[in-house]
């Protein structure tokens, strides 16, 4: 009778054993199904739907005055020519490459995101625009610096970056508006360079440095 009861703990015991081990391995599957689901699998960055689901939270801690916040839009230069020179495999190798360079020169804190093709969106958190402007400069440097290494051919690429600080209250796709205005300022104003953009100057009245024309 007492040999029973034993036999019967000790298996109810490897039982809850077996249930704990199949849950945790279920958490861990269900985490590694929602990392899948929110990054880009050629970069490993943060895909678009979370990387706005993160801003929208930001967003709202702006609000409360919690933090600040500086969005910057950055475009690779003449991207197309390098898919069409060199090929697809080649031009992915580009967007692994510059996706690295970037990740090398931010803060920790800081949250980078492809946005789609050779685009990609960047957080800057309780920081100052020229601290900002500075990171980007690194940013832009370290990019033209690098070697693209594509077996038989080594290329070199560039970037454009805009800059915008969000304003507390304001939508997101609002900031992301001013920071693409100013994007779209650099690459007009020869590429390779980072423009900041401000709440009053639309793209008409930037000069490439930023500043009131
Ligand atoms: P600009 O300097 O004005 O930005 O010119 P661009 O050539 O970079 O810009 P455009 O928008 O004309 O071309 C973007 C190209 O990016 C076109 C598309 O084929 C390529 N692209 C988008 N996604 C991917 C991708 O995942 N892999 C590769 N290899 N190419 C991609
Ligand atoms: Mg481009
Ligand atoms: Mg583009």
């Amino acid at each position: 009778m007492l040999t029973g009861c034993m036999l019967l703990s000790l298996r109810l015991y490897q039982l809850r054993g077996r249930l704990r081990k199949q849950r945790q391995e279920l958490a861990a599957a269900l985490e590694e199904n929602r990392e899948l689901a929110s990054r880009d699998p050629l970069t490993g960055l943060l895909n678009r739907r979370h990387m706005l689901e993160l801003l929208h939270l930001e967003q709202r801690r702006c609000l409360r005055g919690v933090r600040t916040m500086l969005l910057a839009q950055l475009d690779i230069d003449h991207f197309k020519s390098i898919n069409d020179t060199y090929g697809h495999g080649v031009g992915d190798l580009a967007l692994q490459t510059f996706a690295d360079r970037v990740r090398e020169n931010i803060r920790s804190s800081d949250v980078f995101s492809r946005w789609g093709g050779e685009e990609f969106v960047l957080l800057l958190s309780d920081t100052y625009v020229e601290g900002a402007m500075l990171t980007l400069q690194r940013v832009r440097e370290a990019v033209q610096n690098a070697v693209i290494d594509g077996g038989p051919v080594s290329l070199k690429m560039t970037v454009s970056i805009g800059l915008a600080a969000h304003i507390a209250g304001e939508s997101i796709e609002v900031t992301l508006d001013r920071a693409d205005k100013a994007l779209y300022c650099a690459k007009r104003a020869g590429r390779n360079q980072v423009v900041l953009g401000t709440r009053t100057q639309s793209n008409e009245t930037l000069s490439p440095a930023g500043e009131r024309l």
